[in-house]
């Protein structure tokens, strides 16, 4: 890595999750379209029925964007990351329509958090796995609040790449990334069917799963009760707000991918302060 300063690079990692963060809006609107998709040609299939002419939901990188309210595509400037939105103050250049704050939102998010990874990690090849991490966390916290699915097309990566890494090793070894996988996924398996054997409901899917396996081959099996008991916090306090302000009914069911992802991020930055915390905070040494 060439010579900069630090406060370059977590400026430079800023602007560039801005940008990776309007590519991260374009995957959460039109991933879970194509996976509907694949999975209704895939019925058609098995059914061996001919299937119908739908036609395609628009791919990820090859259609450029348009507004989604009178189709007219966007200008290169509106297009700039947070600026192209405030600019426009939240509507269409075109027709006025309102543009969802989930665009601004998503950039600002991917580059404060690009940006803390590279405060905390240095110029360096974690830094760069770091970043893979925050962006894949931060799509499927996007498509799991809009669609309360974790696609397998990005669960599934984010584990193999972090057993892949652990063969450096990086973050865990191998033997603490595998273990951490499976105990992931078997915890998460084992709380899903005892909620259903009790209530007869589905607490959540199996996209927490895998998500949990993924993390624990991040961060290893240490990792795995903090960022569970992390996710419950933050998903109660989240709920909570929700339901004090009305905005989200008790027995609509709230996806749990966000707040294992959030939790899960916190553990990959801070982890290692927090638990130092926590032992001096009760004596431990
Ligand atoms: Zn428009």
């Amino acid at each position: 890595m060439p010579e900069l300063p630090l406060a370059l690079w977590i400026a430079l990692a800023g602007v560039l999750g801005l940008l990776v963060g309007s590519f991260l809006n374009v995957v959460i609107l039109r991933l879970p379209a194509r996976m509907a998709a694949a999975w209704r040609q895939e019925a058609w299939d098995v059914l061996e029925l001919q299937a119908d002419a739908v036609p395609l939901p628009p791919g990820i990188v090859r259609e450029p964007s348009h507004c989604p309210h009178c189709k007219h595509p966007l200008s290169a400037l509106d297009n700039i990351p947070l600026l192209g939105w405030l600019l426009l103050r939240g509507r269409c250049r075109y027709c006025r329509a309102e543009i969802s704050i989930q665009y601004p939102l998503v950039e600002l998010l991917s580059g404060v958090l690009s940006a803390v990874i590279v405060w905390k990690f240095g110029p360096s090849w974690a830094a760069l796995a770091g970043l893979a991490l925050t962006w894949t966390l931060i799509a499927l916290s996007g498509i799991d609040f809009r669609t309360q699915l974790l696609p397998d097309q990005l669960t599934l990566p984010l584990l193999w790449l972090g057993l892949l890494l652990s063969l450096l090793p990086m973050f865990v070894t191998a033997p603490a990334s595998i273990l951490a996988a499976a105990i992931g996924y078997l915890s998460l398996w084992s709380v899903y069917w005892a909620f259903k054997l009790l209530t007869g409901k589905e607490g959540m899917g199996h996209g927490d799963f895998k998500l949990l396996a993924a993390l624990g081959a991040w961060m290893g099996p240490v990792s795995l009760l903090p960022i569970i008991l992390l996710s419950s916090l933050i998903g109660a306090l989240v709920g909570g707000t929700l339901i004090a302000l009305r905005r989200h009914e008790r027995a609509i069911p709230m996806p749990f991918g966000p707040f294992l992802a959030a939790a899960g991020w916190v553990w990959f930055v801070a982890g290692a302060d927090l638990l130092q915390g926590y032992m001096q905070l009760t004596g431990v040494r």
